[in-house]
């Protein structure tokens, strides 16, 4: 076991960082912060922090000789990275886990070898590969670049096979993957701790609303029937195992009108569809993702209240800043802010747990507080 007083290294320094940190340091250990960006969010309440490229081999070298063990927080850090740590010091999840949820398809490839399902897809990595497409995917579909896409940026929906062929050039004929809309029901999540001795323990399944592809509020407990849920922690458990996963995993999942559960996509780390637990769990995915890196037992996932979670965008800035004194009277309002300077339109800058005495309760104060919270 990695003891407090060790010093843990984090890849990333957004705001899943900084959460980390927090708990980390909470614990008593000390946190390194890899992060290009000076003002990082994490970077800036870190013990240290290394300002530099994740490809920047003599930082790297640093981060190493200073931590007794390093995570991420962000899976498009380049696997090369994370096996250049690997031959110096201990990191989870391992290169190879972080390498197969990089591409979307590879991930589902992955996903589907494991029997488990996804929605249809296909690789399009040239113009010739739509005309395939024309006879496999139904339309309406969702073109999205197969790398380096978050918050449904770098995605166009598309009717007809022209349209493929519009987004695949306005997207720069990078490596794509075509897929299926699916008639959504509703969206969930799971969020999983892994240890090295493979022993996984569970949050309990989220309920997740969406807009303009990002996410907006996350419901616990959800509505989803008690076989679903346990449908959906066994496929999030059997790609923990089949990746050897050591560390905090996200699997966000899709349930179409038609009852059918599939897998959206995974997220090798903590996930903003978890932020509820900070608040609302026995112990946080944050301090979950410290115990997992330090070889510790896993906390007590139990949900201890009710819980609605909402995202704060940049949109909520106006002329002045967001009403946070109206949030903040209510005090059943937990209020989380990243530390970033800038708000920007569909930046997350940071989010508020509301926990009450039932879900109906939360979500009538969630909806208030967000309405109260608008800037003029
Ligand atoms: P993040 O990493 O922030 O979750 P992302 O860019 O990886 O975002 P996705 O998870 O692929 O984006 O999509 C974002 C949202 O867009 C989904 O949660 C869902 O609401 C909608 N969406 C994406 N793909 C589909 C699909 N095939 N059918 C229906 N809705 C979809
Ligand atoms: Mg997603």
């Amino acid at each position: 076991m990695i003891l407090p007083g060790a010093t843990l290294g984090m890849l990333g320094g957004g705001q899943l960082g900084r959460m980390f940190t927090t708990a980390a340091q909470t614990l008593g250990y000390n946190v390194v912060v890899l992060d290009p960006d000076i003002h990082s969010p994490a970077g800036i309440i870190a013990d240290q922090h290394i300002c530099a490229k994740y490809t920047d081999e003599s930082a790297l070298r640093q981060l190493a000789e200073l931590c007794d063990a390093i995570t991420t927080e962000f899976e498009n850090i380049p696997a090369t990275t994370l096996a250049f740590l690997e031959q110096q010091t201990v990191v989870h999840p391992s290169s190879k886990a972080l390498a197969a949820t990089q591409n979307r398809i590879n991930e589902k490839q992955f996903i589907a070898s494991l029997g488990i399902p996804v929605a249809p897809f296909i690789a399009i990595r040239k113009t010739a590969d739509i005309d395939t497409a024309k006879t496999t995917i139904q339309f309406p579909a969702i073109l999205k670049v197969a790398t380096f896409g978050y918050d449904g940026k770098g995605q166009v929906v598309c009717h007809t096979a022209d349209d493929v062929r519009k987004a695949f050039e306005s997207l720069g004929q990078v490596e794509c993957v075509l897929e299926q809309r699916i008639n959504l029901e509703r969206e969930v999540s799971t969020v999983l701790a892994r240890s090295q001795s493979g022993e996984i323990s569970n949050f309990p399944v989220a309920e997740n609303v969406h807009v303009n592809g990002i996410l907006h509020s996350t419901t616990v407990p959800s509505r989803l029937p008690e076989a679903q849920v346990e449908t959906a922690i066994q496929m999030a458990d059997k790609i923990a195992d089949g990746l050897a996963y050591v560390g905090v995993m996200a699997v966000e999942f899709f349930l179409s009108k038609e009852g059918d559960i599939l897998v959206n996509e995974i997220a090798p780390r903590p996930h903003n569809s978890g932020h509820f637990t900070v608040d609302a769990c026995e112990t946080s995915q944050f301090e979950q993702q410290v115990r997992m890196l330090c070889g510790l037992p896993s906390g007590n996932c139990e949900l201890v209240s009710p819980v609605v979670m909402i995202n704060i965008l940049g949109d909520v800035w106006g002329k002045s800043k967001p009403h946070w004194d109206s949030l903040l009277t209510r005090p059943e309002n937990k209020l989380h802010l990243y530390g970033k300077k800038e708000a920007r339109i569909g930046r997350k800058m940071g989010h508020f747990n509301v926990l009450a005495a039932t879900v109906e309760q939360a979500t009538n104060i969630a909806h208030q507080s967000f309405d109260d919270l608008k800037a003029d």
